[in-house]
């Protein structure tokens, strides 16, 4: 096992920023591209001196895969996502599907796969193993959790905070989709104050504030 931490690249991408993130485990230079939104060649200048290994995707919203047939032409690699229900029934062929608590090597290292459903029910997150940070793609951001389309998506959003974000540490790192990375520790006030209020029939962008 190595002792050397995983090396995390990230870009924003596409016309309303999204960030797709790379990482690079730093002994046998051996990486994952982590949502190929768009502008395929900052997406392989982000894969620079590594050896890609897979193409991973947090969830089917069309900026996040924007790009994503272009790399797979390009990378000749597999593709991992959760099963589905994918956006608007579109056709994933992925090469490996991915569920809640499964695995993904990167070189010496592994990622761990949480399945965080309420913006969409194809969301998971990465969490490096042995390490704080996790990549949540659209599940939360600093400022509040995913977007969601119907009062149902939101009440599952609140039992993704409830059973899944608020139980891992305060020194977890969260890198989202869109805007700055934050450590959870410094949020979870925000987000229990946020699940002790009656939302009733809510749904679309929440504040941790509202
Ligand atoms: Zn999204």
């Amino acid at each position: 096992m190595s002792t050397l931490p995983t090396e995390l690249r990230a870009r924003s991408v596409g016309p309303w920023p999204m960030n797709t993130y790379a990482l690079v485990c730093p002994d046998t230079r051996q990486s994952v591209l982590i949502d190929p939104g768009a502008d395929p060649d900052t997406l392989q200048e982000m894969l620079a001196e590594t050896v890609p290994a897979a193409i991973l995707i947090t969830h089917t919203h069309p900026d996040h895969v924007g790009a994503l047939d272009e790399m797979r032409t390009r990378l000749n690699i597999p593709v991992m996502a959760y099963p589905g229900p994918h956006f608007e029934n579109m056709v994933l062929s992925a090469d490996r599907w991915l569920n809640h608590g499964d695995r993904v090597k990167v070189g010496e290292h592994s990622l761990k796969v949480y399945h965080t459903p309420g913006h969409i029910g194809d969301i998971i997150c990465f969490g490096i193993e042995g390490d704080n940070r996790i990549v949540v793609g659209d599940t939360i951001f600093e400022g509040g959790p995913g977007k969601t389309w119907s009062a149902e998506d939101f009440q599952t959003t609140l039992k993704t905070l409830r059973d899944i974000i608020l139980v891992w540490p305060d020194d977890t790192v969260c890198y989202p989709g869109h805007g700055p990375a934050f450590r959870l520790g410094d949020r979870r006030a925000d987000i229990e104050a946020f699940l002790t209020k009656d939302h009733r029939e809510f749904f679309g962008d929440a504040t941790w504030e509202m």
